[in-house]
C-alpha cells in the first residue's frame, strides 16, 4: 500500500479521457498539512483558521497569528493556500467567546461575527497578508455568506487591510479573494457573488444542513442528512453553471468532495478543483484515474432523473464497481 501511495502521489488526477482535476487538501492544524504533501496535494482548497483559534485560551494576537500562518503558506508554496476567515459559532465555540443562542446555526456565526467585530477580521487579514510576504500564494475565503452586502463589506475591510499592511512597508499583492457557498440564499445569487470575488467555493456540509433543514450533528436525523438528496446535486450543479457563466472557477471543500461516489458526479458537473481530507485524498485520485469524463457525464444525467438519495448512491456507487 505505502509503495502505492508513492506511485500514486505523483500522478496527476485525470480521467482516461485526459479530464484535469486538482486534488487539494482541507487543514487546520500544521500536522495535516505536512501529512497533505506526502499524499499529493496540489495546494489547500480549505485552511479552517478557527482551528489554531480553538487550540488557545484567548484571540491570538496579529504576531501570532502571523506566525502561525506563515507556517502553513511557507509548506505550501508556491501552491495556493486558501485561508478561511475565522468560522466561529454554530458548532464551532471558543472557551473564551462564548455565544449562547436557541439556534445558533441559524445565529451568530461566519462572516456575521466577524463583520460585527471588524477589529478581529482586520486583525486576521493583515497577520495573513503580512505572512504572505514574499511567498504571494494566499487566497482569502469568506464563510457562511448570506447576501451581497456581506460580501462588498468585507470587501471594503480586506482593501483596508492591504493599505495598511503596505504602509507598514510590506511589499504584497492584493490577494484572491472567495466567497463560501453554503447557505441556500447564495446559491440563489450564485452570480452576483461571483461577479464580486475571484473565486467560489461550496461548503456542502453546511450546505446540506441549511437545505434539507437536518442538523449536521443530530444522530437522532443523522438519516436525513443525506448528501446525495436530489435538492442538493440539483443546487450543486446550479453553482457550477452559474460560477461558469460568469467566468469564476468554483471548488468543494465540503466533505462530499472527498466522497468516491461525489467526487465522480462534482466532476461531471464541471466543478474546477475538489478539496478534501488528506486521507481520502489517493482514493479519490485513483478513482479519478480510472474512468472516462464522457462515463461520469452519462451517469450524472442518469442520477439527476432519479427521486431517491437511497437509489442514487446505490447507482453510483454499482456503476463505478462495473466500471473498475
Ligand atoms: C462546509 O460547510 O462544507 C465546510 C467546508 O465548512 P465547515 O465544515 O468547516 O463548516
Ligand atoms: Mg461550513
Amino acid at each position: 500500500l505505502q509503495k502505492d501511495l508513492e506511485v500514486l502521489r505523483s500522478e496527476p488526477a485525470e480521467t482516461l479521457d485526459g479530464h484535469r482535476i486538482p486534488l487539494w487538501v482541507n487543514t487546520g492544524l500544521i500536522t495535516d498539512a505536512l501529512r497533505s504533501l506526502d499524499r499529493g496535494a496540489e495546494g489547500v482548497g480549505l485552511y479552517r483558521t478557527e482551528v489554531p483559534f480553538m487550540m488557545r485560551d484567548r484571540f491570538p494576537s496579529e504576531s501570532e497569528q502571523q506566525k502561525i500562518y506563515r507556517q502553513q503558506l511557507e509548506t505550501f508554496a508556491p501552491a495556493p493556500v486558501t485561508m478561511r476567515t475565522l468560522d466561529v459559532g454554530g458548532d464551532k465555540a471558543l472557551t473564551y467567546f462564548p455565544i449562547n443562542e436557541a439556534n445558533p446555526f441559524l445565529g451568530w456565526r461566519g462572516i456575521r461575527v466577524t463583520l460585527d467585530h471588524p477589529e478581529i477580521f482586520l486583525v486576521q487579514i493583515r497577520a495573513m497578508m503580512k505572512a504572505s510576504e514574499g511567498l504571494n500564494n494566499l487566497r482569502i475565503m469568506l464563510p457562511m455568506i448570506s447576501s451581497v452586502s456581506e460580501v462588498d463589506e468585507a470587501l471594503h475591510l480586506i482593501y483596508r487591510a492591504h493599505a495598511e499592511v503596505l504602509e507598514e512597508g510590506f511589499d504584497i499583492d492584493m490577494p484572491q479573494v472567495g466567497v463560501m457557498i453554503e447557505v441556500p440564499s447564495a446559491v440563489f445569487q450564485i452570480r452576483d457573488l461571483g461577479l464580486r470575488v475571484d473565486f467560489l467555493s461550496v461548503g456542502s456540509n453546511d450546505l446540506t444542513q441549511y437545505l434539507l433543514a437536518v442538523d449536521r450533528n443530530n444522530p437522532r436525523v443523522a438519516d436525513l442528512y443525506q448528501a446525495f438528496h436530489p435538492a442538493v446535486l440539483t443546487a450543486l450543479k446550479l453553482i457550477a453553471e452559474g460560477a461558469h457563466e460568469v467566468g469564476k472557477p468554483v471548488s468543494v471543500c465540503g466533505e462530499l468532495a472527498g466522497n468516491p461516489l461525489g467526487c465522480v458526479l462534482l466532476m461531471a458537473m464541471g466543478y474546477d478543483m475538489l478539496s478534501m481530507n488528506a486521507t481520502n485524498l489517493p482514493k479519490v485520485k485513483s478513482i479519478i484515474r480510472g474512468i472516462n469524463m464522457a462515463w461520469a457525464k452519462r451517469l450524472l444525467d442518469q442520477v439527476l432523473q432519479i427521486e431517491s438519495a437511497q437509489v442514487i448512491a446505490a447507482m453510483v456507487q454499482l456503476a463505478l464497481e462495473k466500471e473498475g
